[in-house]
Order: structure tokens, then sequence, then C-alpha cells
């Protein structure tokens, strides 16, 4: 028996969340809780570790919500500001933990995250407190993380790359647009499957729901999540339409799959 592998669903939400801002749509104005998304995130449990896959605007809610005490590591998947701009709250958990936190993501992505966040990576001396990331970077080549082989999985993202995860049986794919062949090979014999689904609607960098059902036809996994939804998706008149092993990620989702 493989040990247990948790994911558990901090944000399912697109860019803007659900609600949005401004909007008064049937979804936005909906009671059930399943409509209300965060930004999009999972966290990843096994062997004792809590993997934190991108840090959203809404990473403090998220954490305090799920009681998330410890982060013993970030992925990163991209660097859009629905994924990294939650960074500056890892503060107390740097605290707590007494360390710098590892945080993982291509070249590219670190670029950004050092740009944007230069003064928790400049030399300065500043009298406030500031993140503490130990960051690694990685290509799409598989590295060890807490004794399990993690699989980056490239994804193209409009004209873009985003990087995708796969632990043991349970892969992560957030924004995408198309699944290149090479990777399509990586996501096999998977029991649980994450795919970024915004809306019916097509969209230059983001899977539909009919583009992500003909993945998961392709890819054969036991269960799929959709994620990365924006309010034109209901949750439940979207998932009565669904195939049964096919369901939306809600916020607070949480699912174990042996690794
Ligand atoms: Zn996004
Ligand atoms: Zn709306
Ligand atoms: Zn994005």
């Amino acid at each position: 028996m493989k040990p247990p592998l948790r994911i558990t669903v901090l944000g399912s939400g697109t860019s803007s969340g659900v609600p949005t801002i401004g909007c008064n749509c049937s979804t936005c104005a909906s009671t059930d809780p399943r409509d209300n998304r965060l930004r999009p995130s999972v966290l990843v449990q096994y062997g004792g570790k809590n993997v934190l896959i991108d840090t959203t605007p809404d990473f403090r809610a998220q954490a305090l919500r799920a009681g998330i005490g410890r982060v013993d590591a970030i992925l990163f998947t991209h660097s859009h500001a629905d994924h990294i701009l939650g960074l500056d709250d890892v503060r107390p958990l740097n605290y707590h933990q007494k360390m710098s936190i590892p945080a993982y993501g291509t070249s590219g992505t670190l670029d950004v995250v050092r740009r944007i966040f230069r003064y928790a990576f400049d030399s300065e001396p500043t009298q406030s407190s500031v993140p503490r990331v130990d960051l690694r970077t990685i290509t799409d080549e598989p590295f060890e993380l807490f004794g399990m082989e993690v699989v980056p999985i490239a994804v193209m993202h409009g004209s873009g790359v985003t990087l995708g995860f796969r632990f043991g049986d349970a892969a992560y794919l957030t924004d995408h647009s198309e699944i290149p062949a090479d990777s399509k090979l990586k996501l096999r014999g998977l029991d649980v499957l994450f795919l970024d689904a915004l809306r019916h609607r097509p969209h230059p960098t983001h899977s539909t729901v009919a583009q992500s059902l003909a993945s998961v036809e392709e890819l054969q996994p036991r269960r799929a999540f959709f994620t990365h939804i924006c309010h034109d998706l209901p949750h439940a008149e979207t998932e009565a339409a669904l195939p049964s092993h096919v369901r939306l990620a809600y916020d607070g989702l949480t699912i174990e799959v042996s690794a």
C-alpha cells in the first residue's frame, strides 16, 4: 500500500476570483458556497510535508481557512499575478518555522518573482520583515521532493508555457490552452487529474469545459476535477452536465490519492 497523498483545493477560481468585483450575475450572487472561488492554488500533503502550489493574492485567507500552519515547499506554475502575488504572506511561516522556504519554478518564473518582490531579494538593509524564500530553478525534468518524484508537465498557456506537476498518480494542470503531445505521455495512468476549465466560450490562453473534457477522454484519468473557473459556470448546473468521473473543483475540496 502506497502512502496516501492528500490534495486540498485552496482556490478554484480564475484570476479575478468569484464573485467578481462589480458583478451581479447569478453565479456571483449565488448562495452556494461552491460558487465562492478564491484564486487558483492547491496544497499537496504527503509524508508529513505541506507543498503549496502557487501563492495567490488570496494566500493569507486560504491558509487561515484551511488551517495551514506550515509550508515546507512552494511550487510555482508560472508568474501571472493570480499565482504569485501572495508571496509576502509567507512571512509568519518563516517566523514560525525559523527558516527560509524553498520555492521552485522555471528560470523565467523566478526572474519575475525576483523582480516583483525585489525588496525580498536585494541586499538593501530594511527595518521591515520580508518573505524569505530559497528560489530553486527547475526545468521540465523530474526532481525529488521529500522522498517523492515530482514530474513537471510543460503546457501551453496561449503563447507562454506553464508547469503542471505530477505527484505519483495525481497531477495538477492549471492555466493552459493546450497540452503538447510529449506532455500527454507524462499524464498516463492517473488516478486524479486537475485541469483548467475556465468557461464554455473559447479563450486564447485557457482551456474550456469542452476542451478539458476532450483531454479527459484522451488521457483517461480515473477521476478529473476542473479548476480556474470563472463566473460563467455556476457549480451545480455545470457539474450536472458532466460525466460522473469529472467534477468541478471547489474551495475546500480535499481528495486522497494513493501516491
Ligand atoms: Zn491563472
Ligand atoms: Zn459574475
Ligand atoms: Zn496564467
